[in-house]
């Protein structure tokens, strides 16, 4: 298998090159030439294996050209009971019949992101080595990249860590998280401004030619291939545990904000999995319901995105979009280019006039929905009351959207994508008492935490890079 940037301008390479890198050369996003093909009896034969046997069947058709006996060590380094508390790694409950959770969140630090991370630090680690070669990991996080980034690459060796993270945004618990990390590997970088500011930076970083290769600069943000793949494998794991019989269709909803989650979803499609519809759901910042609605899509700045109760959802500009209008519209990278020519120069461009937009909903399954602060709290109240689950915030967002977009007979699966005790603000002001916390982070807050505070400026993070390098 080979990889090629979205628009155009790289020359094919294989899994290990684009793994440590962030954006293809020419500012598009890597894909896969082509995607592998999962047909109804292979997809059969793997309803009884465990989740690093899947794992290990799906990376290992991306990652041609790791041998399948490291693919399988390192699949099952990342995914073990220790670290998922399950055996599942990733559980399906049913809230009531055909209303399905998929457990995302009982990794390292409590968010979806572990699952992608754990592999990419193994990988990451795996392909250095190799290499005799070292990086520098400059992400930005709007709050559990960062976490799950740094809880996967601390104290690995070739690996240093620097996140950006927007300054005031977190929640109390996600910024402890973070900051509370004494490895000399890890470096936290608050900066004055959103999280789109904060991608921003990363951008223009790695568009720094001369910087990004003198600085060995790499990126573990929603961008990057390895965390794509290693999420397809829950698609995978939760449609064999939810569909009745194999061919069946099997429904998602996504929280979504910078659409690397529901691109996963995406792609174990265009493997062939019998997924019906996967729909996109978005908080106030719906840059994305709008696109799916209307065909319009239209990023916004940082005044006109708002700080919400589902945080990690404060997004107005969704990176991963590019690799699924890429496939929208028949892989044309002259096209997509303009398309995003169009974005940087006027702020986004419509589709709703051209016959793409029809094939969205119907040839690509893709709806969407969206949920406010309100709706939040009252599926939050209803979720407690009715099935006596404690959803995180975002997650409530997804369920909201879950119930009016559920088909009769259709199973549909939303994915939690985080745990509560990640937001226990918005849970005390819906049910009244503090979110369940794992033992072991009882005290998280009081740790001692070490950042550092920068102005919205893409040189003044290069200078912190070399100054901690020196
Ligand atoms: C990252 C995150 C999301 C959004 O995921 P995308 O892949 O950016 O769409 C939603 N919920 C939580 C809790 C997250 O951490």
């Amino acid at each position: 298998m080979h990889y090629i940037s979205t628009r155009g301008g790289m020359a094919p390479q294989n899994f290990c090159d684009i793994l440590v890198g962030g954006l293809a050369p020419d500012g598009g996003l890597v894909v896969p030439d082509e995607y592998p093909q999962i047909d109804r009896s292979t997809l059969a034969g793997w309803r009884s294996l465990t989740y690093p046997e899947l794992a290990f069947e799906i990376v290992s058709r991306f990652a041609t050209d790791i041998p399948i006996a490291d693919v399988k060590r390192l699949v099952e380094a990342a995914y073990t009971e220790q670290a998922f508390g399950s055996k599942a790694i990733t559980p399906l409950s049913e809230l009531e019949e055909g209303l399905h959770l998929l457990h995302l969140s009982n990794g390292p630090t409590l968010a979806f992101k572990d699952i992608a991370m754990q592999l990419l630090g193994q990988l990451f680690e795996y392909v250095l080595e190799k290499r005799g070669e070292a990086v520098n990991i400059v992400g930005a996080t709007s709050g559990d990249t960062g976490s799950a980034a740094e809880y996967a690459m601390r104290g690995k060796r070739g690996v240093n860590v620097f996140m950006l993270s927007p300054h005031g945004r977190m929640s109390p618990f996600q910024r402890a998280q973070m900051f509370s990390l004494q490895d000399a590997n890890i470096h936290n970088v608050a900066i004055e401004g959103t999280f789109d500011d904060c991608q921003d930076i990363v951008k223009a970083i790695n568009n720094d030619a001369a910087f990004k290769q003198k600085y060995k600069v790499s990126a573990v943000n929603s961008i990057n291939w390895g965390r794509i793949v290693a999420q397809v494998v829950y698609y995978f794991h939760a449609y064999l545990h939810a569909a009745k019989q194999i061919g069946d269709e099997v429904d998602f909803v996504v929280p979504s904000g910078n659409f690397g989650n529901i691109c996963a979803g995406h792609i174990a499609r265009q493997m062939g999995l019998p997924v019906g519809k996967l729909v996109v759901a978005t908080n106030e910042n719906d840059v994305l319901d709008e696109f799916f609605k209307t065909g319009r899509y239209t990023i916004r700045g940082a005044k006109d995105t708002h700080a919400t109760s589902s945080p990690s959802m404060d997004i107005s500009k969704a990176s991963n979009l590019e690799r699924f209008v890429f496939d929208l519209i028949d892989r044309d990278s002259k096209a997509l280019a303009k398309l995003w020519k169009e974005v940087d120069s006027t702020g986004g461009f419509d589709l709703g006039k051209t016959p793409f937009f029809a094939r969205m909903v119907g040839e690509f399954g893709f709806s969407s929905g969206k949920s406010t602060h309100a709706d939040r709290i009252a599926t939050i109240r209803t979720a407690k009351a009715k099935w006596n689950v404690v959803l995180d915030p975002h997650t409530a967002d997804g369920v909201k959207v879950a119930l009016e977009a559920r088909r009769p007979g259709v199973p549909m699966v939303t994915l939690e994508t985080a745990l509560p005790a990640k937001f226990e603000g918005i849970i005390l002001e819906a049910l009244n008492t503090v979110p369940p916390r794992p033992a072991h982070l009882s005290n998280l807050e009081s740790l001692p935490q070490r950042s550092e505070v920068l102005p919205n400026n893409a040189e003044a993070v290069k200078r912190f890079v070399v100054d901690a390098l020196n």
